[in-house]
């Protein structure tokens, strides 16, 4: 678990500038929400947390984005490391379907260890389920497809798959708002229990998520159409 400190970033597309001027320092083992209408940019700068924002055509930025001090934009870093790293769940879950519970489990683990043995990689996936509080509803069924399971545990799934690399920094692009209110509870419980090993950033269009989940929150918005999103307040959670 690692510090954020974002210095004076504006994220681009191309020649448009989506957000402006965002400093922000995030400290280890907690979860900070971002919140803000519709098209402020928080899903793009959540995005330049992991250099995802690059894969975009046209996606830069200008400032710097240390994680426990090291710049992600400094010369030589390797986006496809970070993204190893900084770990993502996105909106809709998205395991790879007809691929089994344990190879989803493993699919970023083996990129980083090819030659990984077998009792490792079970081990692994023991734990990552567990951590993912998944492990009691698959344990007997790991051989079958991820596409299987029920949305909310398919957004488990793609938990455990991130924390599987032991990244430092978990990203959730409004990770509940696909799920039915079941569900969505069982991950606002799983991100208040992840925080105690990960930084955690979560985008959300729910207040009352913010405040259930989160120790600060982070408001963004736009002074008008065309303009730039902007951080305006961030506090602790009330
Ligand atoms: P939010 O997550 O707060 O709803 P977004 O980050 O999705 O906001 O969008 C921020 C701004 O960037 C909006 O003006 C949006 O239209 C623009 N934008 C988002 N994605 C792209 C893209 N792929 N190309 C160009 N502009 C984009
Ligand atoms: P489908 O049969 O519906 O395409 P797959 O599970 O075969 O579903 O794959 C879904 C997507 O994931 C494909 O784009 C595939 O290239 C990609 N993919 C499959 N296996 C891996 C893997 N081990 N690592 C990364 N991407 C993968």
């Amino acid at each position: 678990s690692k510090s954020i400190e974002v210095q004076d970033l504006n994220v681009y597309y191309s020649d448009f500038l989506a957000v402006e001027g965002v400093s922000i320092d995030i400290e280890p083992r907690s979860v900070t929400a971002f919140i803000g209408p519709s098209g402020c940019g928080k899903s793009t700068f959540l995005r330049t947390l992991n250099r995802m924002h690059e894969v975009i055509p046209g996606g830069h930025v200008k400032g710097r984005v240390l994680i426990d001090g090291d710049d992600l934009y400094g010369p030589g870093v390797d986006p496809v490391l970070v993204r190893r790293h900084v770990g993502m769940v996105f909106q809709r879950p998205n395991p790879f379907p007809t691929m089994s519970i344990r190879e989803n489990v493993l699919a970023g683990a083996k990129l980083n260890d090819k030659r990984m043995s077998k009792s490792d990689a079970d081990g692994l996936v023991e734990k990552s389920l567990k951590g993912a509080n998944l492990w009691n509803e698959v344990k007997d069924r790991l051989d079958k497809p991820g596409g299987g399971l029920s949305g909310g545990q398919q957004q488990r799934l793609c938990i455990a798959r991130a924390i599987a690399v032991s990244p430092d920094v978990l990203l959730m692009d409004e990770p509940c708002s696909a799920l039915d209110p079941i569900s969505t509870f069982a991950i606002e419980e799983l991100i208040s229990e992840l925080k105690n090993d990960y930084t955690i950033v979560i985008v959300t269009h729910n207040m009352q998520q913010a405040s259930r989940v989160s120790d600060k929150t982070a408001f963004f918005n736009i002074a008008g159409t065309g303009k730039p999103g902007r951080l305006i307040e961030y506090n602790d959670t009330s």
